[in-house]
């Protein structure tokens, strides 16, 4: 399983836009189909609302709305697609999948979305620098990073 060159570059752009804060999104659809879906950072206003329980801005972390998470998923489903991967941009740091990050996918230290792939790309002095694919492994009980990556087209 790897993501197509269109839409790696889709995620690409968004992280760039985003510059220097993250991006967020979720790519749809299936092995001849897939559709990347930017979302909405809701960062920047959590932090806002509530500084004691969301520390970091946007800058160095992404939340995305959980209805436009939910309308993208019945979207998907309507059109007999899956939920392929989750992505989020590293601005000025490398693409390892942080414990925050592990943190928003997991509840009670199971995931969410135990088979969806989780893209992390990093972006340094304005420039897409690096992209590592990571999925939960169900023996090891972490997210470990695929093989076959995002990048491994890309390079
Ligand atoms: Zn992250």
């Amino acid at each position: 399983m790897y993501l197509n060159n269109k839409v790696i570059e889709e995620i690409s752009l968004h992280a760039l836009k985003t510059y220097p804060e993250e991006c967020c999104g979720i790519v749809t659809g299936n092995d001849d189909r897939q559709t990347a879906h930017p979302c909405l950072n809701i960062q920047n206003s959590l932090h806002a609302e509530d500084p004691g329980r969301y520390p970091r801005d946007a800058r160095t972390a992404y939340t995305i709305d959980r209805k436009e998470i939910a309308d993208i998923v019945s979207l998907a489903k309507q059109k007999g697609e899956g939920i392929i991967a989750f992505y989020h941009s590293h601005p000025e740091h490398d693409p390892y999948f942080s414990q925050d990050d592990k943190d928003a996918q997991t509840v009670f230290g199971e995931p969410e979305w135990p088979d969806t792939f989780q893209v992390v790309v990093s972006v340094k002095a304005g420039k897409i620098h690096d992209m590592k694919c990571y999925k939960w492994d169900r023996e090891k009980k972490d997210f470990i990073q695929n093989k076959t990556s995002a990048t491994n087209e890309h390079e």
